[in-house]
């Protein structure tokens, strides 16, 4: 089985439950709603379908609510062509483009207050970068801009201005109603768009666990696709849950020739501080139209599992393509294959451990003692998967079973490299956890009798005993 989680985006052609269904039966860990799109109702109903789903198929299934953040978007109600060195203007505002009076096309762009926020000099990116502007002149209400990219200006189509973000806070309001609904509906992750720095993710954790009271809590998923995240890395990563490479917007807010440099520093850094890394859009772009990939894209999905993450997703391939099951499939087989190669396997002290925390040495010596023994897994009893991180980052070749009493611990191991998550109820000695977790482990088919495992008890799940513990033992 697979190591490497995928995550995929629902969308209209992946919103019925036989498609969603067969996702899952390819590979689908982690499904991923993208709030830029779709009203509540489609929402509501899509995460129904998953749960019913889990249940049926008796598989988590995490499910990732994406916030749109403050994203900026072409406004005009029609489509526009723009040439190169073509003169345009660019203004605040909706709907019919007013006529300038002096025969130069106009962009409406939906961000209050562009014309004060944005210098001359600065770059308007339109659509991911297809379409480039640049600003030449600062009108009172609108910008003069020269086209250096042209094309299709289309409505609703994505706008990057590089350089203001810093003026734009990553929760929007219109975020905090989806919040709201996203934690009544129980997901497992949400992911804060354009994030700029560790009180944004600190402020919207306050929110949910507002807004939960007192539930059990979704985890946070950084998506770097600002300057600013890059830089501000090593605080962000304290304070989040989990990271995503957002190659998209960082993309066209950075350049993207620096984007595989990017993948990689930050992946080694998640991977060292044992936090949960997605790698994500255009892996698989062209099989938004085609029923195969490119040589490129098998190529950059194998190599982020060679970079270490713990995820690569689809986007607009399995949300809005001709083939979303498919290309979960494909995915799930680059993986496989990548990961059966010893070009995956972690260098001996990547991990440039210091055994400063004392489970960051018993998930070290778990994992060591699992290689020595050639034990077939290594089953780890977690409350809050936190030592299930540390055994993961090792990035081992044996399986790693997480036995917990917490379902949403068990949902949010979705998005944990390596790791299969099963439910087991409180026990009161440790024995008693250890005799549960491999029955439950046998029953499942995960283990035979006669399998070696090695056993790791972090913060065991049992009432008296607080110890940490490492244990081989053999399933009877
Ligand atoms: P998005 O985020 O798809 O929500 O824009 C991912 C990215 O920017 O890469
Ligand atoms: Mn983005």
């Amino acid at each position: 089985m697979k190591k490497t989680k995928i995550v995929a985006t629902l969308g209209l052609v992946s919103e019925t439950k036989g498609t969603i269904k067969k996702m899952i039966e390819s590979g689908m860990n982690v499904a991923r709603l993208n709030f830029s799109h779709g009203d509540f109702a489609w929402h509501e109903r899509v995460i129904k379908i998953i749960r019913d789903l889990e249940k049926k198929m008796d598989v988590p299934v995490g499910i990732l609510a994406d916030l749109q953040g403050p994203r900026i978007r072409i406004a005009n109600d029609e489509e526009i062509s723009i040439s190169p060195k073509e003169t345009v203007l660019v203004m605040e505002g909706s709907g019919k483009a007013p006529s300038s009076g002096q025969s130069k096309k106009v962009i409406l762009i939906d961000l209050p207050k562009i014309v004060s926020l944005v210098n001359v000099g600065n770059e308007i990116l339109i659509e991911d970068g297809l379409l480039k502007l640049r600003v030449v002149k600062k009108a009172r209400k609108a910008l003069e801009c020269v086209v250096v990219d042209g094309g299709a200006v289309k409505p609703r189509k994505g706008v990057n201005i590089p350089g203001i973000s810093g003026k734009l806070g990553a929760l929007t309001e219109q975020d905090k109603k989806v919040l709201k609904f996203a934690i009544k509906h129980d997901v497992d992750y949400v992911g804060i768009s354009f994030v700029r720095n560790a009180k944004e993710i600190q402020d919207l954790k306050r929110l949910i666990n507002r807004y939960s009271a007192g539930k059990s809590v979704a985890q946070v998923v950084a998506k770097i696709e600002r300057r600013e995240a890059v830089q501000n890395f090593a605080s962000i990563l304290k304070a989040t849950d989990a990271v995503m490479v957002a190659r998209g917007d960082l993309g066209v807010e950075m350049p993207q020739t620096e984007l595989p440099l990017i993948q990689k520093d930050l992946i080694s850094k998640c991977l060292r501080s044992a936090k949960p890394v997605i790698v994500a859009t255009q892996m698989m772009d062209s099989m938004i139209r085609n029923p195969r990939p490119t040589r490129a894209e098998v190529s950059d999905v194998s190599n982020a599992v060679i970079d270490h993450t713990d995820a690569v997703m689809l986007s607009g391939e399995s949300a809005s393509g001709k083939y979303p099951v498919e290309a979960v499939r494909i995915m799930a087989e680059i993986i496989e294959k990548t990961e059966k190669s010893n070009f995956d396997d972690l260098p001996h002290g990547f991990l440039e451990d210091k055994q400063s925390s004392i489970s960051a040495a018993v998930a070290q010596s778990a994992h060591e003692l699992a290689k020595d023994s050639k034990a077939k897994a290594i089953i780890v009893a977690s409350v809050s998967g936190f030592t299930a991180r540390m055994i993961a980052r090792h990035r081992a070749d044996q399986s790693v079973f997480v036995v917990t009493n917490n379902r949403k611990t068990q949902n949010q191991m979705a998005l944990v490299r390596g790791v299969e998550s099963y439910l087991l109820p409180e026990c009161k000695t440790m024995d008693e956890l250890i005799g549960k977790a491999m029955n439950l482990l046998k029953s499942k088919k995960a283990l035979r009798r006669g399998d070696k495992v090695i056993v790791v008890a972090g913060r065991p799940h049992v009432k008296k005993e607080h110890m940490s513990l490492v244990k081989v033992e053999e399933i009877a």
